[in-house]
């Protein structure tokens, strides 16, 4: 019921920050929308590392203490309201697939998951969850890995999948192949870029990213973005340049 992502500066100096602790101070401020599950999700040293537990934030933050995630600077980090699959760790987000290289999260419901799943489950596809979300990453993955090995683009796969999509999501997406960027995508579902200097963030809505700046953009239906540590690139699901709407967050971080 809460997303939040995070790309810095792979030359973290004074002032840069660990994903997972803008992440986790994200997901705290997301609380009040009500969640089941919480998990994260990073890449250092090109692997995509993960903890994700049922249960309060404290639940994943004890995991994260009793197995620390490294620092890195690029993650996302997800509070679930469960609605296919009950709550436990498996079905908690985000979910890896493509070899444990792709981390997805989601808020919202696919209402297509059935048709696709048994589509992929056809053609040798299995699951570990029972989420509607698996679905979706796993459907990513494949759209991703049938692209030319010279040419791939998380951000085409993402177009790719998202039109394949009914109902409503805010997804989002790391990949060990590419450490530099967190890509979305939203129908019928809110989300909210935070745009910093040296880092950039995207929320379900701006506490997600409050504590850190008070400029941001809102996102358009059907558009997919990509952040990266200094910029970010908005299409929409065929891949056309589409614009959000700039605003500046006013209420005050200070509660
Ligand atoms: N439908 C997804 C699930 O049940 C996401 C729910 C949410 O919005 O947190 O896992």
């Amino acid at each position: 019921c809460g997303i939040v992502g995070y790309v810095g500066s792979p030359d973290v100096k004074a002032g840069g920050h660990n994903a997972l602790d803008v992440i986790l101070e994200g997901l705290r401020r997301l609380e009040y929308r009500g969640y089941d599950s919480a998990g994260v999700a990073v890449i250092a040293h090109g692997t995509v590392d993960y903890r994700k537990k049922a249960g309060k934030l404290t639940n994943l933050l004890a995991e994260l203490e009793a197995d620390p995630l490294p620092k890195s600077q690029i993650g996302i980090g997800h509070t679930r309201w469960a609605t296919h699959g009950g709550p436990s760790d498996v079905n908690a987000h985000p979910h890896v697939v493509d070899g444990g290289k792709l981390a997805m999260i989601h808020n919202g419901i696919i209402e297509n998951f059935n048709e696709i799943k048994r589509e992929l489950a056809a053609e040798g596809e299995t699951f570990l969850s029972e989420t509607d979300t698996e679905v979706a990453a796993v459907l990513l993955a494949r759209t991703y890995n049938a692209q030319p090995a010279d040419s791939k683009d998380l951000t085409v796969a993402m177009q790719d999948t998202s039109r394949r999509l009914e109902g409503a999501f805010t997804l989002l997406a790391v990949h060990a192949d590419h450490p530099d960027r967190v890509v979305a995508s939203r129908r019928n579902s809110p989300l909210v870029i935070g745009l910093g200097e040296g880092e950039n963030f995207l929320g379900s809505d701006v506490s997600g990213f409050i504590d850190y700046t008070k400029k941001a953009v809102e996102m358009g239906q059907d558009q997919i973005v990509t952040i990266t540590a200094d910029d970010y690139q908005i299409v929409d699901f065929n891949g056309n340049p589409a614009e959000g709407k700039p605003f500046d967050i006013e209420w005050d971080a200070a509660a």
